[in-house]
Order: structure tokens, then C-alpha cells, then sequence
């Protein structure tokens, strides 16, 4: 294999396979990007780091759209962040916020895990595929596990593939420079024949009386796999100086690993004018007359990006009755 370079590439996502185990998977890598994000809300650490696990793992899932179309993580939870949202819109943006209780967030402290401050509710996965095909939803509950955990559990649940994912966030300090650094790694077992991708059950938990749980033991190549991604330290999926090529070589090059054309992604949004509008038409007269202000304008801010629309109250009417924009 050869290692184009010792420098990580930021804001970029590596696809690889490793055949000699049925394996394939990718590495994401986070800089700019995720700063972007962060800075522009002001988030505090606690919440940055959340914000920066859902965004790594959102570049995981959906970068493998092949198509025009939107892939959006979302969880709404109990916990001191209630609402986060992230959405990869196909074939290189992202952008993400998250709605929290800033005194809830202090209270649970440095030390309280991602999941702690998401709390209990669920997570959705959403892949809209534009209007002329169907979206498709899968939803995994949250109880504290936090996104890692969460993502296993969607896997093996709906889609009945063994996956296993690494998510790591660091804010880091150096050179007269800061930022904050999110990295992540998704591998996942395929092998030709499905009777090999057999997993063993969950804790049945509440499961009714006579389930048999069973214990069917996993394939050696994904075993194997399996042990090698979760010795990945946190460290290595975001230091600048360790290219995700360098780490898939740590990990499989005694097996041997295929790395394909990484992929780049920028932090964008996608609002526009002509977006507000379009949100206007579904509320009705009344609501958006309750919008305007004294000075005649409706003002509207976008929760991903923060950019501020203020649109003349008639001009609103005027398109809105249009059908065109
Ligand atoms: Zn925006």
C-alpha cells in the first residue's frame, strides 16, 4: 500500500477495504469543517464534543450516498441538549446545530459523557433521496449509551450488518492556533455469503418468555476485525499528524487494505431566500401575519448557519401567493 503523504487530509472521508476479511469501511477526518460549526454558535466544550461525534459519524453514513440527496442525523432526548440535528447534503456538505439548556450543560460538569447530556429519547437516520423517490427512516432509541453504542445498535437492528464505529473530538491548542478536530472510523463485515454475518443476539432484556438467546459464535475474519478497530485510540483519529491511510495500514496491513479516492467535504448550508419562502407557503395567513414585526418585515434566522433573513412583509405575500420562487 502506498502512503501518500505522512500529513493527515482534513474534511475528508477515506474509503478502504480489506478482502482478506470481508471488511470494508471509512475513515473520516474533521478540521475546519467542524470548527466552522462550533465557532459560529459559540457552543460550549461539552456540547462541541457532541456536536462533533454526531458530525463525524453523519460524514460515516452518509457519504455513501451515491446520488443527489440529503442524509440527516437527528436526536431528540431529555437530556440538557434536546434537539441535534446534522445534514450531509450529497455529494460534500455539512452542517449541523444543536438546541440545549446552557445551565443544564455547566451543571452536568467536564466530566459528563455524550450520552449523559443527551439523556434518554431517540435518534432517527434519514435518508431523503429528493421527491420523486421514497425517504427512508430508521430510528434507534437513546438511553444514555451515546452515539457509538447507538450506531452499533441501528446496525445490527435494521440493517443487519455487523458494524463497528469509532467516534473521537478534541479541541487542540498549538503553533498560535486552536481548533477543534473530529475523526471517526466505521468498518463493517460483508462477506458473499450472508450465513457468515450472523451476530450474537442482544441482551433479550424484556424479551418474552421461552426467546431463546442464541449463541451462535461470530466469524473469525470479523472477530478479527472487530478486535483490531477497538484498539484505534482516540488520539489517532484526529492527530493532524496521522493520515487515515496511516492508520488503516496500523491496523490491517498484515491483511492487507485498499484505500479508494478520498472524498472532500466543506461545512455549508443550504438556505436561501427562496427556501424561506418555500417555508412560508405551509403556515397560513394568520401565522405569518403574527411574524411581522413593527417594522414590517419578517425576520428569520437560520439555526444551522446563524445567517439572518429580513423580507419585506408584502414581498412575502406577493411570492408566496405566487406559487413561484
Ligand atoms: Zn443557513
Amino acid at each position: 500500500m502506498n502512503l501518500p503523504g505522512m500529513e493527515g487530509r482534513d474534511d475528508a472521508v477515506l474509503p478502504f477495504a480489506v478482502e482478506a476479511l470481508d471488511v470494508r469501511g471509512r475513515a473520516v477526518r474533521l478540521g475546519p469543517a467542524i470548527d466552522a460549526i462550533i465557532a459560529r454558535h459559540g457552543y460550549p466544550d461539552a456540547v462541541a464534543r457532541v456536536i462533533g461525534e454526531a458530525a463525524a459519524l453523519t460524514a460515516l453514513l452518509g457519504s455513501s450516498l451515491k446520488f443527489e440527496g440529503r442524509f440527516q442525523l437527528q436526536t431528540k432526548t431529555d437530556g440538557p441538549i434536546d434537539l441535534l440535528v446534522v445534514d450531509y447534503d450529497a455529494p460534500d456538505r455539512l452542517r449541523a446545530f444543536a438546541r440545549f439548556d446552557a445551565e443544564r450543560v455547566a451543571a452536568a460538569g467536564a466530566s459528563a459523557r455524550p450520552g449523559d447530556l443527551l439523556g434518554h429519547g431517540h435518534l432517527a437516520l434519514t435518508i431523503d433521496q429528493g421527491p420523486e423517490m421514497s425517504s427512508y427512516q430508521g430510528v434507534v432509541p437513546l438511553e444514555g449509551q451515546g452515539l457509538e453504542e447507538a450506531a452499533h445498535q441501528y446496525f445490527r437492528q435494521s440493517e443487519q450488518i455487523p458494524t463497528r464505529v469509532r467516534l473521537a473530538v478534541a479541541e487542540q491548542f498549538g503553533g498560535g492556533a486552536h481548533g477543534y478536530r473530529a475523526g471517526g472510523l466505521m468498518v463493517q463485515f460483508l462477506p458473499t455469503s450472508p450465513d457468515r454475518m450472523r451476530q450474537a443476539d442482544l441482551d433479550p432484556g424484556d424479551a418474552p418468555a421461552g426467546h431463546v438467546a442464541r449463541d451462535d459464535p461470530e466469524d473469525d475474519a470479523w472477530v478479527e476485525a472487530r478486535s483490531l478497530v477497538d484498539t484505534v485510540e482516540d488520539h489517532e483519529l484526529i492527530d493532524p499528524g496521522v493520515a487515515s491511510e496511516r492508520l488503516l495500514y496500523r491496523l490491517f496491513h498484515e491483511r492487507g487494505v485498499r484505500v479508494f479516492e478520498a472524498q472532500d467535504l466543506r461545512e455549508a448550508c443550504r438556505c436561501s431566500r427562496e427556501r424561506i419562502i418555500a417555508m412560508m407557503r405551509r403556515f397560513s395567513a394568520d401565522d405569518r401575519a403574527a411574524m411581522v414585526g413593527d417594522d414590517g418585515r419578517i425576520g428569520v434566522t437560520c439555526e444551522f448557519c446563524s445567517r439572518r433573513y429580513t423580507l419585506e412583509a408584502a414581498e412575502v405575500e406577493a411570492e408566496v401567493a405566487s406559487g413561484s420562487a
